[in-house]
């Protein structure tokens, strides 16, 4: 940041009479490396956290088995030479305490604590059209004033209940992972119950199986699912990816994904049958998301690749469990593989080989309402100490809608989102000026950590050139709005993952309007490095598409 830069900032701060020049709203992944620019700028910011402390997603989610399906080593920050080689990763992919660790260590390592406030939900938003500011309400019933907002409140953060008849009877414990208890909770010995069965509950199944007396799975409709194939991280590997991190990141930045992995391409069809087997069995033996990511690209757009690799997979779980009855009740048939996110796992088939475990198909046998003692489905009555309900989340916009956002004119963002988001570029919203939003929806879905960076540079770069012009408020224009959703939505198009009956296009069986079928336009699938090129070309024609005043 140039001298004269600094100084328009302060000057801009202390002349203003507002609380902050910046709200951050957030402190998971996206909020710490945002405040830690904002710091290094000087400007007057603050971090609003709901939670008792910072670590957003890594903070919440802490049941059995909680880690990354990312690499740890593309997973953590590329900001800082001396913070990468500093920290030594001991997975391949983190479990969430190495994690919340991390980010803990990041935190006191550049300062940013005294940044944070934590125990703060916001609860409104009001744009003042006269000066140009935002008031922050939290729910304590403190107002904030403060020139620009930045969100930074996770994709996965809003989680949802089924409405079951009766679950406030039931006199065991319940609850969702996303809660998981802080404090030491035991399942040795106890009568255990699972609703759901996406990547979360993929997870922890194999291991609440290995201490609880008995599980039962209720499996709606199951999901495919690949090896995760973890293992540990040595001194020597640690020493050599730290050698390679340069590279490391440079790869992410040009694959779509922001991962390592880059898609074969040789073309499914040009290829024989003898080939495609070879490279399927080595991607099943292998890590991560190379299953996905490292198959032929036409398995994410073409139905006979697809429907091909979905039938390899599916021999796959069959040659992993015992009983073929059940074998069957795991193989998704609504679906192919990698249609919806691919939730990786850790012996999660050979669980169900297990005499304390049963899996039972909701599709079949319904849920029918949850019991003092347990709960009864269409045939059966079933007793437990603990039911844990795995059933996911209001993604991408369940976050906002907890706020209530009002911009020009008081225009609220919830009825702007009502049958789904619009935005301009996923980081700002027309009639919602100095707003910015980093891993919104519609902004390019790949590797969290990847993602959140590119967002937090690119709008700490906005705000820069703002306080270096003197401007003082900037607004998405709605036309370019439009034409950022029309594209956003063709993106979709070549892609079999439209059909998908998941989150990333909205679908949630909890949530009144999310039914499937009424796609809402959560992620843009071009990737990372269209998606930068394009904020790129934003930025070079001077903010085409938003007005600055
Ligand atoms: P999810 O994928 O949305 O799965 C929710 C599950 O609950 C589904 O099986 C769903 O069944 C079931 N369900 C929902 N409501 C139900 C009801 N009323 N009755 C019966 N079943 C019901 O949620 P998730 O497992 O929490 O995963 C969400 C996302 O979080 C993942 O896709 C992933 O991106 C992220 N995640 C990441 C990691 C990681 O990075 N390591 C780990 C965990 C999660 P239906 O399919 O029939 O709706």
């Amino acid at each position: 940041m140039s001298g004269q830069t600094a100084q328009a900032v302060t000057e801009n701060t202390v002349a203003a009479s507002r609380d902050y020049e910046v709200i951050v709203i957030g402190a998971g992944v996206a909020g710490i490396y945002q405040i830690k620019r904002l710091a290094d700028l000087g400007v007057k910011a603050t971090v609003l956290e709901a939670n008792g402390d910072l670590g957003g997603t890594w903070y919440n989610n802490r049941y059995p088995g909680a880690r990354f399906d990312s690499e740890s080593f593309t997973y953590g920050y590329s900001f800082s030479k001396e913070l990468l080689d500093e920290w030594h990763w001991s997975e391949q992919y983190s479990p969430q305490p190495e994690t919340l660790r991390y980010l803990n260590y990041v935190t006191e390592k550049f300062g940013l604590r005294e940044y944070m406030q934590f125990g703060c939900r916001v609860s409104a938003m009001v744009f003042n059209e006269n000066t140009d500011t935002w008031t922050v309400s939290l729910e304590d019933g403190r107002e904030l004033t403060t020139h620009f907002v930045i969100t930074a409140v996770g994709i996965l953060s809003t989680p949802t209940l089924p409405k079951f008849e009766g679950m406030d009877s039931f006199k065991g414990t319940a609850f969702h992972p996303f809660y998981w208890p802080h404090e030491p909770f035991d399942l040795t010995g106890k009568r255990v119950a699972v609703i759901g069965t996406g990547a979360t509950a993929i997870q922890f199944i194999p291991e609440i199986a290995k201490i609880a007396s008995d599980l039962t799975v209720f499996q709606r409709r199951p999901n495919w699912a690949a090896p995760l194939n973890n293992g540990p991280i040595s001194e020597e590997e640690m020493a050599s990816i730290r050698a390679r991190y340069d590279e490391i990141f440079a790869t992410c930045d040009r694959t779509p994904g922001g991962f390592e992995h880059e898609p074969d391409r040789r073309g499914y069809h040009d290829v024989t049958p003898e080939e495609r087997l070879e490279l399927w069995d080595r991607l099943y033996a292998s890590s991560g998301f190379a299953i996905w990511l490292r198959n032929f690209v036409e398995i994410f757009t073409d139905e006979e690749a697809n429907e091909d690799f979905s039938a390899y997979v599916a021999n796959r779980i069959r040659q992993r469990v015992n009983d073929p009855v059940v074998a069957e009740k795991l193989i998704p048939t609504d679906h192919g593989f990698g249609i919806q996110r691919v939730p990786l796992e850790t012996n999660y088939f050979e669980t169900y080989n297990r005499d304390n475990v049963e899996l039972v198909d909701s599709a079949e046998t319904p849920i029918q309402c949850i019991t003092p003692t347990g709960l009864k489905t269409s045939d059966r009555e079933f007793e437990f100490d603990v039911i844990i309900y795995a059933t996911g989340f209001d993604s991408f916009t369940g976050a906002f809608d907890r706020i209530d956002i009002r911009g020009l004119g008081g225009r609220k963002l919830r009825d702007k989102w009502a049958a789904g988001p619009i935005t301009y570029l996923g980081v700002m919203i027309n009639d919602m000026p100095n707003f910015a939003m980093l891993a919104g929806p519609q902004t390019a879905a790949t590797n969290f950590p990847r993602g959140a960076e590119l967002a937090v540079n690119w709008t700490t770069e906005l705000l820069e050139y703002m306080w270096a012009n003197k401007l003082s408020r900037f607004n998405a224009n709605e036309d370019a709005e439009q034409v950022w959703l029309e594209h956003v939505k063709e993106m979709y198009q070549g892609l079999l993952m439209r059909k998908a009956k998941s989150w990333i296009t909205g679908y949630n069986s909890n949530i009144e309007g999310h039914e499937y079928g009424k796609t809402r336009y959560n992620i843009y699938t071009g990737g990372g490095p269209k998606y930068l090129r394009t904020l790129k070309q934003v930025t070079e024609k001077d903010y085409d598409g938003v007005t600055l005043s």
